[in-house]
């Protein structure tokens, strides 16, 4: 049979005792780094396990290995680094493997950094859009940004601390200007620490405090999403255009932010730009 078991996303102490107890009867284990996995069974007391890397690179050639493994009636237990397998981690092709051969498959579950951030953040948890890693640069990024920018729900994010900074300017430029933002760090360790701040103040906090751990992003909906050409007022698209100029973006940059913010023609703030700028 095959379990997929959730670890702890920095504290030991939310390790389940069925997780412990399945990790305990297993025959063998998948795990994303042996090394990793070798130092919680080791806390956990847990010895003479046989360890199996399966990660991301070597998942498609351990395919025929897993299959064996279960048709041989074994316990196969699979885990990642931290949290719950699948979750921006590999696990999802085990599941394919067992469903598509009827061999029977489970979860424990365990904490996730994505559902703890949500709990914490105090933005609307009601309807989540989970994306994890964007895109780490370029056009695929910011368009998927853009196209994220328009939904109501709330957007949760993972992201590197060396491209939090870089983040914050994306969101700006992509259509979230003026959204509530928390930014979720080291969760459940011991510098844990919920900043909550507006997308608009978030680079400059950044670059006065610069961001350290493993972070979630948790962005507000687009609240005047439905029904609505404008998503923001007037008013408020004033100070948008002055502080995406004053943030130095080049005037094609600022037409499209402002395009995205305020449902207009690109072309068409555009031209207005050029006319004042004269
Ligand atoms: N499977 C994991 C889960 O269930 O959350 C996620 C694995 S993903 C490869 C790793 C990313 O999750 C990190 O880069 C960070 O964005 C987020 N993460 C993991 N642990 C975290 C923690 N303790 N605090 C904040 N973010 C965390």
């Amino acid at each position: 049979m095959l379990y997929l078991v959730g670890t702890p996303i920095g504290n030991m102490a939310d390790m389940s005792p069925r997780a412990i107890e399945t990790l305990r009867s297993a025959d063998v284990i998948l795990c994303e780094d042996t090394r990793v996995t070798g130092i919680l069974l080791n806390n956990l007391g847990i010895e003479g396990k046989k360890l199996i890397s399966y990660h991301e690179h070597n998942k498609a050639s351990r395919k025929d290995m897993v299959t064996e493994l279960l048709s041989k009636d074994l316990n196969v237990v699979q885990v990642s680094d931290a949290g719950m397998p699948v979750i921006s981690d590999p696990g999802e092709d085990l599941v394919t493997i067992a469903a598509e051969n009827g061999f029977e498959v489970t979860c424990i579950p365990g904490p996730t950094a994505a559902m703890t951030a949500a709990a914490l953040s105090g933005i609307d948890a009601r309807s989540i859009h989970f994306e994890g890693f964007l895109p780490s640069a370029g056009s695929a990024r910011t368009d998927r940004l853009a196209a994220l920018s328009k939904s109501e729900d709330t957007l949760i994010l993972y992201e590197a601390p060396h491209r939090i900074v870089k983040l914050c300017e994306d969101l700006v430029k992509t259509g979230f200007a003026g959204r509530k933002v928390a930014f979720c760090r080291e969760l459940t360790k011991r510098y844990e620490e919920v900043i909550r701040l507006n997308t608009e103040d978030a680079k400059d906090y950044f670059e006065k405090n610069p961001p350290k751990g493993e972070f979630v992003v948790v962005i507000e909906g687009n609240s005047a999403s439905a029904g609505s050409e404008s998503v923001i007022t007037e008013e408020k698209t004033e100070e948008l255009k002055e502080y995406l100029i004053k943030s130095g973006l080049s005037i094609k940059d600022v037409a499209k932010a402002l395009s995205i913010a305020t449902g207009r023609g690109k072309n068409e703030i555009y031209k207005e730009l050029l006319d004042a700028d004269r």
